[in-house]
C-alpha cells in the first residue's frame, strides 16, 4: 500500500508537514544554480527501495523515466539501482552497497538522485557524499511521520504523498447522498489508532451529518460481522488494519477484503491498493502520478529552476464492478475519477473503425439515397415521357384513321353492297315457284363471306382508333404487322393508282413492343409514300415493302417512286413540325421515331438513286436463332 510502512496525513497534518519541511529546507526553495554538467546530457540515479517485483516503486519509477525521457528528447543518463533494503536491511549490507555504489559511479557521478521510499532517502541521506557528491537529491513516496524521522538535509526536495480520509468521504457522499449511518473502520495497530485518532480530526465536520460509529478495538471476526449487519443506508470508510484486538496480524487489504466482501453497504478506502479488495474507490495519490511530479522536480533541479517539496496531485479512483454492485451511479463520481474494471463501449473501444464505419455507411446512404432520388426523377420523367407519347401515339392514329377513312369506307362499303345484293337475289330465288336450294345455299356462303370481310376490316380499324394508357408489350412477328398495314391500306393505294408491292417472308421476324405503335409507324410510312407519290405522273406509281435481318435486327424498308426527300431536308426531316403538305402537321415521323426509340429500335430515310425515297426501321429481335438469318431485305 505504501513504501516502507503506512504513511497518514490528514488535511491538518499536511499542513504541519509542509511547516516542517519549509523550517528543514530553509524556507521551502532549494538551490536555484544549474548543475554543472560542462556540456554533457544529465546524469539521473534512481534508486528503488526494494527489489523490481515490487509493483508500486516501478509504477512510479516507470512514469518518472518516460517524463524525465520525454521532457529532455531522450538527452540524459539514466541510472537505476534495486537497493533490496527490506531484505537485507543489515548496517553491514548497506554500507557494502554504499561502498560498492560510490565506487561503481566514480567517473559517472549522477548530477540528480532520485530516492524512491523512505529506505532509499534514508541511504542516499548517509552515503551522498560518497556516491553523488554535489548532486542534487529528490526523495519521493512517503508522508509525514517518515520524513520527520529521517531528518532529511534541508537541501533535500521531496514530494510527499497525501492520504486524504475526508476526500474519500466526500466521493462516498457525492454517490450515496441518502446515505445516514457512517461507519469508520481501524485496526489495532499503533499505526491503525494513529490513522483513526487523524482521521476524527480529519472527518469531524463531515461526520457531524451522519449517525457516526467507529469500528475499533475489534477481532477480524467482529469486523466482518459488523459490516454485515450496518443499515443499507450507510458509507464505510475502511482506514487500515495492520493488527486486530487479538494482536492478529494483516495486510490491511487482506483484512479489508473480508470485510468488503460481505458487508451491507459500500465500503470506500483512500489506497490504491484497496482496488480489487472490495472498495467502491477513494482518493489516493496515483503511483504513475506521483512519478510524473517527481519528473517535474528533477527537471527543475537540472534546469537550477528555483524548487520546493511538493504533494503529489491526488486522484479519485472507483471500481466500476462494486459501482454496479451497489447500484451507485458512475455519472455521480466526481470529475476525472479514474474507473477501473469499466467494459469500454463499442465506440469507446473501437472509436476510430466505428467512426470511419459510419462515415461510410452515411456516404454509401447519402450515395444510395441521391441515387434514388434520381432513380425516382427519372422514372417520373420516363413516365411522363410515355404519358405524352401515348397521347401522342393516339393523336396520330386518329389522324391517320381520319385520312383513311374515306378509303376504309369504300373498302367496307363493297362486302355491304355484295351482302345487300346476294340478299335480293336469294329472296328473288325463294319467291319463285320451285326455288334452287342449292344455289341459294351458295348465295348464303358468299353472305357469311362478305360479313367476315367487312369483319376484319372493322377489327383492324379498331386497333388504330383504341386510345391505351399503358404500353402493351407483346412479342410478335414483324411480318404480320407489316401484312396488317397493307391490308389497312390497300383501298386508299388503289384509290390512288399505287400498286403494292411486298415479298413473301421467308422467316419468323420477332419483337417485343406494341403491336398497335409498331403498325402505326408502318402507316405513317406508308401514308408519307403516297403522298409523296401524289404529284408524280399517273403510272408507274409503287409502294414496296421489304422486311428481313440487317446487322442482327428485323428490319423493315418502305420504297416509293415519289419526289423524294430535299437533301438539306434529309437531317431535319424527323424533327417535329417539319412539314411540306398544307394540311400537314409535321408530327407523324417525330412521333414514329419516338416509338422505335422506345423499343430500342431506329429509324432513318434515305433518297433512291433512280428517285423517290426509302424509309427504314430496325428492330431488336427477341430470339436471335428463331429469326431468318439472311442478309439483305427481302421485297414484299
Ligand atoms: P406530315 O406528314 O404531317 O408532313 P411527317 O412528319 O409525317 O408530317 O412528315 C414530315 C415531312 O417529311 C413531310 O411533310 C414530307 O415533306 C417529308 N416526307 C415524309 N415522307 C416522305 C417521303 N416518303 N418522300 C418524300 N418526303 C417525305
Amino acid at each position: 500500500m505504501c513504501w516502507g510502512g503506512a504513511f497518514i496525513r490528514s488535511r491538518y497534518a499536511g499542513l504541519r508537514l509542509a511547516v516542517a519541511l519549509c523550517i528543514l529546507s530553509g524556507g521551502g526553495e532549494a538551490a536555484s544554480q544549474a548543475l554543472p554538467m560542462a556540456g554533457r546530457v544529465p546524469r539521473v540515479l534512481i534508486l528503488y527501495p526494494y527489489d523490481e517485483r515490487i509493483v508500486a516503486t516501478t509504477v512510479a519509477g516507470e512514469a518518472l523515466r518516460a517524463r524525465l525521457i520525454q521532457a529532455t528528447n531522450s538527452k540524459i543518463d539514466l541510472f537505476s539501482e534495486f537497493l533490496d533494503l527490506s531484505r537485507f536491511p543489515e548496517p553491514e549490507h548497506v554500507a557494502r552497497m554504499g561502498a560498492y555504489l560510490a565506487e561503481k559511479y566514480a567517473d559517472h557521478r549522477p548530477d540528480v538522485v532520485v530516492a524512491l521510499g523512505k529506505e532509499s532517502a534514508s541511504f542516499i541521506g548517509k552515503n551522498r557524499n560518497s556516491i553523488a557528491p554535489g548532486a542534487k537529491i529528490v526523495v519521493a513516496g512517503f508522508g509525514s511521520s517518515a520524513a520527520d524521522k529521517i531528518g532529511l538535509s534541508k537541501d533535500v526536495l521531496g514530494a510527499f504523498s497525501i492520504f486524504d480520509i475526508l476526500k474519500t468521504a466526500q466521493m462516498a457522499r457525492s454517490l450515496q447522498p441518502s446515505a445516514r449511518h457512517l461507519f469508520i473502520v481501524g485496526g489495532s495497530s499503533d499505526f491503525d489508532r494513529e490513522w483513526l485518532a487523524s482521521a476524527r480530526n480529519a472527518l469531524s465536520e463531515f461526520s457531524a451529518f451522519y449517525e457516526t460509529t467507529y469500528l475499533e478495538d475489534l477481532t477480524i471476526d467482529e469486523f466482518v460481522d459488523r459490516a454485515a449487519r450496518v443499515p443499507a443506508d450507510s458509507i464505510i470508510l475502511a482506514l487500515t488494519v495492520f493488527k486486530d484486538r487479538d494482536g492478529r496480524n494483516f495486510i490491511p487489504r487482506e483484512a479489508l477484503r473480508q470485510i468488503a466482501m460481505t458487508a451491507n453497504a459500500p465500503v470506500y478506502g483512500p489506497y490504491e491498493t484497496y482496488l480489487d479488495h472490495g472498495v467502491v474507490g477513494g482518493s489516493t495519490v496515483t503511483f504513475d502520478a506521483l512519478g510524473q511530479t517527481v519528473g517535474n522536480l528533477v527537471l527543475d533541479a537540472i534546469a537550477g529552476k528555483p524548487a520546493q517539496n511538493v504533494d503529489a496531485p491526488q486522484t479519485y479512483f472507483a471500481d466500476f464492478r462494486q459501482l454496479q454492485r451497489w447500484g451507485l451511479s458512475p455519472s455521480d463520481l466526481p470529475p476525472g475519477t479514474i474507473t477501473v474494471h469499466r467494459e469500454k463501449s463499442l465506440w469507446e473501444e473501437h472509436w476510430p473503425i466505428v467512426s470511419a464505419t459510419f462515415g461510410v455507411v452515411v456516404m454509401q446512404a447519402s450515395a444510395i439515397a441521391v441515387l434514388l432520388l434520381e432513380r425516382r426523377r427519372r422514372q417520373a420523367a420516363e413516365s411522363r415521357a410515355r404519358i405524352h407519347l401515348m397521347e401522342a401515339v393516339h393523336l396520330n392514329q386518329s389522324a391517320t384513321a381520319g385520312a383513311l377513312s374515306s378509303s376504309i369506307a369504300h373498302e367496307l362499303n363493297q362486302p355491304l353492297s355484295a351482302i345487300r345484293n346476294n340478299a335480293e337475289a336469294a329472296s328473288e330465288l325463294l319467291r319463285s315457284g320451285n326455288p334452287d336450294l342449292q344455289l341459294i345455299q351458295q348465295i348464303l356462303a358468299d353472305i357469311q363471306e362478305d360479313d367476315r370481310r367487312a369483319g376484319d376490316i372493322i377489327s383492324r380499324m379498331r386497333g388504330l382508333l383504341k386510345k391505351r394508357r399503358e404500353i402493351d408489350w407483346q412479342e410478335f412477328d414483324l411480318n404480320d404487322i407489316t401484312s396488317s398495314a397493307i391490308h389497312i391500306i390497300r383501298s386508299e393505294a388503289e384509290r390512288r393508282g399505287i400498286s403494292l408491292r411486298a415479298t413473301e417472308p421467308e422467316g419468323r421476324l420477332p419483337v417485343r413492343a406494341d403491336r398497335v405503335h409498331v403498325q402505326q409507324v408502318v402507316l405513317n410510312l406508308a401514308t408519307n409514300a403516297m403522298d409523296a407519290m401524289s404529284g408524280t405522273g399517273p403510272t408507274g406509281k409503287t409502294l414496296t415493302f421489304a422486311t428481313g435481318v440487317a446487322n442482327d435486327r428485323a428490319a423493315l424498308c418502305v420504297a416509293d417512286t415519289g419526289t423524294g426527300i430535299p437533301e438539306d431536308a434529309l437531317p431535319t426531316i424527323f424533327e417535329p413540325f417539319y412539314t411540306t403538305k398544307q394540311e400537314g402537321t409535321g408530327l407523324g415521323l417525330s412521333i414514329a421515331r419516338a416509338i422505335v426509340e422506345t423499343y430500342g429500335g431506329a429509324i432513318s430515310a434515305y433518297n433512291r438513286p433512280e428517285g423517290g425515297a426509302i424509309f427504314r426501321m430496325d428492330l431488336p429481335l427477341v430470339g436471335r436463332k428463331e429469326a431468318n438469318e439472311t442478309n439483305g431485305l427481302h421485297r414484299r
